[in-house]
């Protein structure tokens, strides 16, 4: 089945950070200086990675590692393969990690990384040597204390334990270079769910301002991958009626209520939806259409753009992935008197339990799932309530708010620094 999806707009992704984050500047009346240095990623490494596939050929992947700033801390975020990736989206990505890290207040500057292949059609193997060569060629950008990789999409903790173990045989023993490891290699407990859990942290923090009761409301959840499956089955929990969920295979709708659990199961078992009988099939459009209480796109960028934000009418989204709702969107989505939780904010729950992961790493003491949990979530209601009181302060949408507490936090540290 052929996926459709929204219709791209012109707006490029990076260029959708750098609309919000001028808006957010303007609000603040932030000097051009500190604007003209976070509008910019501090260095972009383009790699190209030859690995021997498994017929003895040779294949050149390209991939990309953008640190869009180091002023907070070591420079964090994921790396994603997909045969999509392109330069602009990891700016984009990086430069969003930079912000999330400073709205939940992370000693973490950004970064992101990505290489353009298409996962699902290499094999293990051949999986394992392009990451190999990945870290290789970024080992003197990686490091505890300089750069710190995880996952995103494409990559788990395999992945992670790959990098972990190339980059130590070049070192030495060092788990806190990436985090997402297995729990075996230095991972953290709760961290494969934390970033759905951050999803429905900040969605319940949403819905209790907006005065909605959870176990009166329904919602559809765009991707079952990491975000989308974990964050619909705690929003289920929380009492919320998922109608609708989807995958790259398919859309699929149950006015009852899909049974998450046995989804995720099926998901688990099958390696993706397709197949699923939990629920009709509908397309992927109509998904973000549902009339639903709560819409949240954890698959791809620039699924809400001007083209569809007219016809959504969710009250509340929920952004689990990294933009999902282009910048040119925002203006009808407001108008219309959708509230968003914005992805910086949102899906910010795998970072910090990223950060928690780091710091066992180099205390070499390790926490219980429920210590974990007991961490990350006042973090996450904290930086709700900054950016909502932020909200009302300067009379604008969550998402200006979540730019002016990041950028606020990014440009003091420029300014304390010194130079500038
Ligand atoms: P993933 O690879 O685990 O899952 C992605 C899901 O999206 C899969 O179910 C895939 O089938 C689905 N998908 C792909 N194309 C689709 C389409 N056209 N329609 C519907 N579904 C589609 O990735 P993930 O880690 O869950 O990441 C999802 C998003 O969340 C990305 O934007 C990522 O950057 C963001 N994010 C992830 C994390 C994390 O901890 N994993 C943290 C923060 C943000």
């Amino acid at each position: 089945m052929v996926i459709k999806t929204a219709p791209k707009t012109q707006e490029s992704t990076y260029g959708s950070l750098l609309t919000r984050f001028n808006k957010a500047a303007d609000l603040i009346q932030l000097e051009d200086r500190y604007r003209d240095i976070i509008s910019q990623p501090e260095k972009i490494i383009s790699v190209h990675l030859p690995v021997k596939l498994d017929d003895g050929s040779i294949k050149v992947f390209q991939g990309y590692r953008v640190i869009h700033s180091t002023v907070l801390g070591p420079s964090k975020g994921g790396i994603r393969y997909a045969p999509f990736v392109n330069q602009d989206e990891v700016k984009a990505l990086a430069g969003w990690m930079t912000l999330k890290c400073a709205v939940v207040g992370l000693p973490y500057g950004g970064a992101k990384g990505g290489v353009i292949v298409d996962p699902k059609k290499c094999s293990v193997d051949e999986l394992e040597r392009l990451t190999r060569a990945y870290t290789r060629a970024l080992k003197h950008v990686f490091g505890p204390k300089s750069d710190i990789p995880a996952p995103d999409m494409g990559t788990g903790p395999r992945e992670m334990a790959w990098i972990f173990h190339e980059y130590s045989r070049m070192f030495s023993y060092e788990p806190g270079v990436v985090t997402g490891k297995p729990l075996e290699l230095g991972g953290s407990r709760g961290r494969v769910a934390a970033t759905g859990r951050g999803v429905m942290i900040t969605a319940m923090c949403a819905l209790e301002k907006m005065g909605l009761n959870p176990n009166h409301c329904t919602g559809a959840v765009q991707g079952f991958g990491n975000v989308g499956s974990y964050g619909a089955q705690l929003l289920a929990r929380q009492g919320i009626r998922i109608l609708a969920i989807s995958d790259h295979t398919g859309a699929y709708i149950n006015e009852k209520g899909i049974d998450i659990e046995t989804a995720v199961d099926y998901c688990h078992a099958k390696g993706s939806l397709a197949g699923f009988r939990g629920g009709d099939i509908i397309d992927n459009e109509e998904l973000l259409e549902l009339d639903v209480d709560i819409l949240v796109p954890a698959a791809l960028e620039d699924q809400i753009t001007s083209a569809n934000a007219g016809n959504v009418k969710a009250k509340l989204i929920v952004e689990g992935a990294n933009g999902p709702v282009s910048a040119n969107a925002d203006a009808t989505l407001e108008s219309n008197g959708v509230i968003i939780v914005p992805d910086i904010l949102a899906n910010a729950g795998g970072v910090t339990v990223s950060y928690f992961e780091w710091v066992q790493n180099r205390r070499g003491h390790y926490y219980t799932e429920e210590e974990i949990n007991a961490k990350a979530d006042p973090v996450l209601k904290g930086a709700f309530e900054a950016v909502y009181e932020t909200s009302l302060q300067y009379n604008c949408s969550l998402r200006v708010a979540a730019y002016i507490v990041a950028t606020g936090r990014v440009a003091t540290a420029i300014r304390l620094e010194g130079f500038f």
